[in-house]
């Protein structure tokens, strides 16, 4: 028996409220959430997804103003970039205001928020009016989950909701810009271009070195197949070995990050050996394809 899914926003909603863990659909892809500040509901997350307690978790709030809320203090880089880019694809991280739960910051004196632009996640987080934790919505360890069958197939029925809010239009996380240190820092890229980044924040650390954002291991974003990688302009890959299969992300990465994920399900379903992926070039969301299959083809 499968947990159930549906349109129901107000359901949701309900069921947050009231101590639930809901799968919900964002542009980036589908998160498991519980109200942040519910201790049990965010322990029930967690194991759910089989995920090391550790691990920070995004909070999801409706506007910058509900945003502002859970930061002890909002500076000039933070305003900038949400003015342009919220809702969307980018994470902030800031100092947490004090009743932020060590749960949600893994122990940190930072929190991590996002305003998804998604309809239905934006209407959910207006009405439970409080922040919302989501991890992607997936066991600890598979690829992220972008359509509500991906979160079934995952989680069975170990979730009292599934929101289905179709295809997630973006495919892959949000960047994640830490504005706690001066200057700030591309800690993940993601569905927010670096290049646009820049345009707004002028100066950026270097985005490479040891202050990587916590939790992020490989394993994260690799298919039990092998992947193998190879640049457009770079010799063919010579007789990969077993049942092969070949994707192409440099012709239109946008439509390839939205399905990359799917498609490594695809192929882990249809028992193929080796995933050959023609990489884009690194600029706009291609850097962030680049920094996901990379990890990918280091495996688990
Ligand atoms: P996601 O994988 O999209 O759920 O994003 C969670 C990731 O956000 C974590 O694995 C961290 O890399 C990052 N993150 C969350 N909170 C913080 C924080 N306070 N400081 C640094 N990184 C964070
Ligand atoms: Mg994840």
């Amino acid at each position: 028996m499968n947990s159930p899914v549906g349109t129901d926003v107000v359901e949701a909603a309900r069921l947050l409220s009231t101590g639930g863990v809901v799968a919900i659909p964002t542009e980036t892809v589908y998160g498991l959430a519980a109200v942040a500040r519910d201790a049990d509901a965010v322990r029930r997350v967690y194991t759910v997804k089989g995920r090391p307690l550790d691990h920070p978790l995004i909070v999801h709030v409706a506007s910058e103003e509900a945003a502002r809320e859970w930061a002890a203090t909002w500076p000039p880089v933070a305003d900038a970039l949400a003015e342009h880019f919220w809702p969307g694809p980018l994470t902030l991280i800031v100092e947490r205001a004090e009743f932020v739960p060590d749960h949600v910051t893994g122990g940190r004196s930072t929190v991590a928020l996002r305003v998804p632009d998604h309809p239905m996640a934006l209407e959910l987080l207006e009405r439970v009016a409080d922040g919302v934790a989501a991890p992607s919505a997936n066991r600890f360890g598979r690829v992220s989950p972008t359509t509500a069958e991906h979160v079934l197939n995952d989680l069975g029925n170990d979730v009292d909701y599934v929101l289905d809010g179709g295809s997630c239009d973006i495919g892959l996380e949000s960047t994640i810009v830490d504005c706690s240190v001066d200057p700030p820092q591309i800690l993940r890229p993601g569905g927010v271009a670096t290049e646009d980044i820049e345009a707004v924040v002028k100066t950026l650390a270097p985005t490479s070195g040891p202050s990587r954002a916590p939790g992020m291991l490989p394993g994260h974003y690799a298919p039990d197949c092998r992947v193998v990688l190879r640049e457009h302009d770079g010799p063919p890959v010579s007789g990969p070995s077993g049942r092969a299969r070949f994707l192409d992300a440099s012709v239109d990465p946008s439509s390839f990050a939205r399905t990359m994920y799917a498609n490594m399900r695809d192929a882990d379903r249809d028992g193929v050996e080796t995933l050959v992926i023609t990489l884009p070039a690194p600029r706009g969301i291609g850097l962030a394809i680049r920094d996901r299959l990379r990890k990918a083809a280091a495996g688990r």
